[in-house]
This record gives C-alpha cells, sequence and structure tokens, in this order.
C-alpha cells in the first residue's frame, strides 16, 4: 500500500456513489446469492418498535409477534481481531484461511480506525458504535488527576477501571458495549481476548451476575457468584457440564440458583481477558485443562482461541463471540512490519482464524453465523524516536511523564502514546498552552496539533473526535507525530515519529498516517455478499450497529457508526447504496521564520465521519 493508494481510495469514495466507486460489474455479481437469513433484519429499516426484541438471540418470539415468526431463528455472530494488522499483509501466501474466507464474504478496502490508531481506543470503538469522544476512551493513556495525581495511567488495568467506574456511577464508558446489550436481551456472550484490552469489551458481568442491584464497580470483591454451574445451549436448553470444576461444585451447593441460570443464558457469559476471567471463578476450569495463561505471544493467542472453542463453544454457541489475537501487534512491536518474526505471526493469527472456522464447521454452524475479521488500527516503522520530554525541558518548559509530588501550575504532563502524544499543563494557562502550541507547530516532527480551545494553526479536539463532555478529562493538546510513505527497509511503507518509548527501526501506530488509519476488515456469512469488495468509507465503529441490525435490535442510544447496507446480501447496490463525499481541511500559522501547515481528511457517509488522515509541516522562510 502506497501513499496514493491511501489517499485515492478516499478521492474516489467522495464524488461517486457505490456503483461507481469501481466495484467491477463481474463482482457485482455474487457467485452465489445467500438465501434470505431467517431472522435477519439488516435491510429493514431500524428503529420500528418490534425491533428490540429476542427473535435473533434464540429465543421463542413473543406470540403477539404473529405465527409467521413464531419459528425459532439463529443467528451467531463471530468477531476475530487481530491487532495490528494492515490490510496490505492479506494474501493468499501470508493469511490462507483468511484470504479464502474473503472469497465467500466482502473486503472492505477503504476500513478506518478511529484516532487514535490504538489498541484501546478502537476496541472500545468497536463495541460501542461510537466515537471516543462518546465513550470516553480517548486514548490508552491519559492523565486523570481523579484517578491518579501523579502518573498517566493505562485506561484499561482492572484497578483504574473499577475507579473510573466508581467515580462516574458505573459509566467509566459512557455508554452499553454491545456484549451488555445482547446480554440484556437474553443472549449468551462470550468475549476472549489475549490481551488486557478484554475487560472493556464487557467489565459488567460480575454486576449482571451476582442478582445485585448494587455497587457501581463491577469489580468489587468479595462477592461470590450466586449463579453459576451449566452452559445453557443456544437453543435455550440447559447443559449440565461434564467437567469437573468450581462451576460444578458451587452449582451442586446451589440448587435455586441453577433454575435461574437455566432460563437465562446471558448469565452464562464470560469475559476472558490476558488470561484473566470475569468471573474470576472460571479460570481454574480452563487451566486445568490448558494449564496456565503462557508467557509466550503466540502461545497466549492459541490458549486464548482454544478456550474459546473448546471450553466457551463446548455447549453451544454464543450470540455474540469475540477472540481478539494480540497479533501481529505484538510481534511488529519488536520488530517492524514485514520481518520474518511478523509475518510468522500473521502465519499463526491465520492459524487460529483457521481453527475458529473449522470449530463453526464442526458444528454445522457457518450458515448460521456471520464472521467478523477486524483488526483494530494499521501499522507503522519508526523513523525517529522523539523524546519530548527532554527536548520541552531543553526549551524552557517544565515537561513531565510522572509526577513525583503534588503538580504544579505551569507543569506540563505527557501522556504518551506511541505516535501520538498527550498534553495536559496543571493550572490551564493559556499563554504558556499557546507557547507550547507555538514550539510543536515549529518542530520537525509535528504532524497534527488538535487543541481544547481553538487556535490559530490548530484543529479542535472535536475534529478529533477526542472532546471529552468533562473539562478536566479532555487534554489541552493533542499531537500525532509526522509521516511519509517511505518504506523500511524490509520494503513496507509508513515511517512515522514516535514517542520515546520504542526505537527508531522498531514498529508502532496511533499517529493519523493513513497507514495507521487503515486497517483491515472482513465480513463473511449468511448476511453479507459472496466474493466482493467495498470500497465505501467504513470504520471499526460501524461495526457495533451493523451487528446489532443483524440481530433485529435497536441500540438505546445513537451509535456514530453506521450500518453496512451496501455489503448486505439480497441488496441491490444501485438502489441501497450510500454515498460517501470526503473533504480536507487546513490550518496555517504564520511565524517570523517561517508558515505552519496541517491538514485534515476527512470521509464522510451519511452522518458517519471517518479521519483518512492527516499531517503537517513548517516551512522556512
Ligand atoms: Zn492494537
Ligand atoms: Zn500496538
Amino acid at each position: 500500500m502506497s501513499r496514493k493508494y491511501c489517499t485515492s481510495l478516499s478521492i474516489l469514495a467522495v464524488v461517486f456513489s457505490l456503483r461507481a466507486v469501481g466495484f467491477p460489474a463481474d463482482r457485482l455479481k455474487s457467485e452465489r446469492p445467500a438465501p434470505r437469513p431467517e431472522g435477519s433484519r439488516l435491510d429493514q429499516p431500524a428503529g420500528s418498535p418490534s425491533s428490540f426484541h429476542t427473535c435473533a438471540l434464540d429465543e421463542r418470539v413473543p406470540s403477539s409477534e404473529g405465527a409467521a415468526r413464531q419459528r425459532r431463528v439463529r443467528r451467531h455472530i463471530v468477531v476475530v481481531v487481530w491487532d495490528g494488522m494492515r490490510p496490505d499483509f492479506v494474501s493468499e501466501q501470508n493469511t490462507p484461511a483468511l484470504w479464502k474466507l474473503s472469497r465467500e464474504g466482502v473486503t472492505f478496502r477503504n476500513h478506518h480506525a478511529v484516532y487514535p490508531s490504538a489498541t484501546i481506543v478502537n476496541g472500545t470503538a468497536l463495541v460501542t458504535g461510537v466515537y471516543p469522544s462518546k465513550n470516553g476512551i480517548i486514548a490508552n493513556h491519559v492523565y486523570r488527576p481523579d484517578i491518579d495525581l501523579n502518573h498517566a495511567i493505562d485506561v484499561e488495568i482492572p484497578a483504574v477501571v473499577k475507579k473510573g467506574d466508581e467515580l462516574s456511577g458505573g459509566k467509566y464508558i459512557s455508554v452499553p458495549t454491545i456484549a451488555e446489550l445482547v446480554q440484556r436481551a437474553g443472549g449468551r456472550t462470550v468475549i476472549a481476548t489475549a490481551k488486557t484490552v478484554g475487560l472493556l469489551l464487557d467489565r459488567q458481568i460480575r454486576n449482571r451476575s451476582s442478582d445485585s442491584n448494587g455497587p457501581a464497580s463491577p469489580l468489587g470483591e468479595g462477592e461470590r457468584m450466586k449463579v453459576r454451574g451449566s452452559i445453557t445451549r443456544d437453543n435455550g436448553e440447559a447443559q449440565t457440564l461434564t467437567l469437573p470444576s468450581p462451576l460444578r461444585r458451587e452449582r451442586r451447593t446451589n440448587s435455586e440458583s441453577e433454575t435461574k441460570i437455566d432460563s437465562q443464558g446471558a448469565k452464562n457469559s464470560v469475559t476472558l481477558f490476558a488470561g484473566k476471567s470475569l468471573p474470576a471463578e472460571i479460570l481454574p476450569w480452563i487451566t486445568e485443562t490448558l494449564g496456565p495463561f503462557p508467557p509466550s505471544h503466540l502461545q497466549q493467542n492459541l490458549w486464548t482461541t482454544k478456550a474459546l472453542t473448546d471450553f466457551f463453544w463446548k455447549d453451544g454457541l454464543p450470540v455474540l463471540s469475540i477472540l481478539w489475537l494480540g497479533e501481529p501487534d505484538l510481534t511488529q512491536h519488536e520488530s517492524a512490519p514485514g520481518t520474518s518474526a511478523a509475518l510468522a505471526a500473521i502465519k499463526s493469527a491465520d492459524e487460529n482464524l483457521a481453527a475458529v472456522l473449522a470449530a463453526l464447521d464442526q458444528r454445522d454452524a457457518r450458515g448460521t453465523t456471520d464472521m467478523f475479521v477486524v483488526s483494530d488500527h494499521g501499522f507503522s516503522t519508526i523513523e525517529r524516536s522523539i523524546d519530548l520530554r527532554k527536548i520541552l525541558n531543553d526549551a524552557g518548559f517544565v515537561a513531565k511523564t510522572e509526577f513525583e509530588s503534588q503538580p504544579e501550575s505551569g507543569e506540563i504532563m505527557l501522556a504518551g502514546n506511541g505516535g501520538s502524544v498527550l498534553f495536559y499543563v496543571v493550572g490551564h494557562d493559556e499563554k504558556l498552552i499557546h507557547r507550547l502550541v507555538e514550539f510543536l507547530q515549529q518542530s520537525d516532527f509535528t504532524g497534527v496539533i488538535f487543541t481544547k480551545e481553538p487556535m490559530e494553526g490548530t484543529f479542535t479536539l472535536e475534529q478529533a473526535k477526542m472532546d471529552r463532555p468533562e473539562p478536566d478529562h479532555r487534554p489541552d493538546v493533542v499531537m500525532s507525530f509526522r509521516w511519509n510513505d517511505s518504506k523500511n527497509q524490509f520494503g513496507i511503507p509508513g515511517m512515522i515519529d514516535a514517542d520515546w518509548q520504542r526505537g527508531a527501526g522498531k514498529g508502532t501506530h496511533a499517529t493519523l498516517s493513513c497507514f495507521d488509519m487503515h486497517n483491515m476488515l472482513i465480513a463473511a456469512g449468511p448476511d453479507f455478499r459472496r466474493g466482493q469488495t467495498d470500497d465505501l468509507a467504513t470504520g471499526n465503529i460501524d461495526l457495533a450497529p451493523t451487528i446489532l441490525r443483524i440481530l433485529a435490535m435497536t441500540p438505546p442510544h445513537q451509535m456514530n457508526g453506521r450500518v453496512l447496507f451496501e455489503a448486505v446480501a439480497n441488496l441491490n447496490p444501485a438502489t441501497a447504496g450510500p454515498k460517501a463525499e470526503s473533504k480536507t481541511t487546513e490550518a496555517t500559522k504564520d511565524f517570523r521564520s517561517g508558515t505552519w501547515r496541517q491538514s485534515l481528511k476527512i470521509s464522510r457517509v451519511g452522518s458517519t465521519i471517518y479521519l483518512d488522515e492527516g499531517n503537517g509541516t513548517f516551512t522556512p522562510k
């Protein structure tokens, strides 16, 4: 993928309708039209009063819905995330299982991460369908003095999540995730992630399962799970576990609970994240057979995949499964995109996908399962590692990555996110913020600057979709590092400057580079067209609304993402295809010594906005 490729796709999408964007005529023909899926409501308008029911959740449709809909309907959703997978690495040779799946479904060729193009931010966007500004997770590392006065925090670690929920009445993530929504509608969900991100995909399990109206914190300790002990089949019939396990032991002592669980599949839902589980009692059941969560990345992915297919799918498929593989992200960080180790990591992700597909085949479930294989973001190679703290301190600022004591007015906390940095100015002194911004504008490493308050030569946090309603949660300045489309030593285009955490030559992401912002999505299953490509702008925020629509559920809140109608089976793209437009915004500032210029390119489909790329440069006089 070259820079030209990055831009040309969006330019094409600007003006033309879906048909004109370049679906070759032969590609528009489905190889084999999928039958109208029973229970799917993808081609019906959302929001009708009967939309939010459980007909697609393997429950009986209420009799008032009419006899025609009394039949049992089935739909399963399986999302497999390949962390950090660039779309240009998908090939018959690199990813044979994914390649084959793409022939059976739709390849989205203009797919977008949300900014910053980082894991936790995009994981949360994937399951909420809203921008970071609306769900609350605006970066992987932020400074929240109400949570930790002295350090920037990792937003997904359990202690932070617990505190965040306590402070916000359970709204650390401001809207429910699709896992939570499916469970509220009575469906079972399984989140299995090799990385820590899983906690944010469904952190509320303990609350819902504990029969308690209470504590705001979903991670409250000391509660024993009251209801566990059998797994419910996806058709609603209870299955008793045959494995000796803590669950089984508990079930024997609590027959009252057993009755409850048998009638509510949602209560068998689970979150498995980086070798931990919610509820915690589940974990020994897995480690008894699979052993402890292993230390190596590849083994961790294998372990997590097996936990999903061999344990959580053992007695039937849940309505929603999300498997998050940590590769190729981790290996690309340690080496770079395109190394033999990174290619091997991609191959291993493909093998895990193949295992998932085989498990579905074994259950004869491919005909009822819609698969989404997606990456959270793209990837780049680090051209220069920028020690911003030193650079700023040398220039007379007081910049810190931690406060040893009470923060003092005028000090600046830097929250490094790899390809982007968030700046928090203690006391928010306007003159100091201006001086900081002007310094960044005249540097040789700045790409795009976003500011809390409008400022000459910057964009606002609103344009980055990072403007939280709580003023204290907003950084004063956000900077995406500069990037270019030159190639690394393995011939892979996309070089960026990045923060101090990794050295030149290694890999990272989180900038507004098109190589970070464009990621992979392939969808296949009964609700999707076969053997097609979609060049319309799409994004991670579109998965949640699309999945809910497949499940005939109307979200309780307005989502920023859109339903991917153009990829849906049995719709005529000439009539159903939405149109895209794109626009580039510029901001400049003149200095005595030269001119700062930054740009941001966005695509819009309906009311959904996708950030394509952004960059900047200082031109001396
Ligand atoms: Zn990631
Ligand atoms: Zn990463």
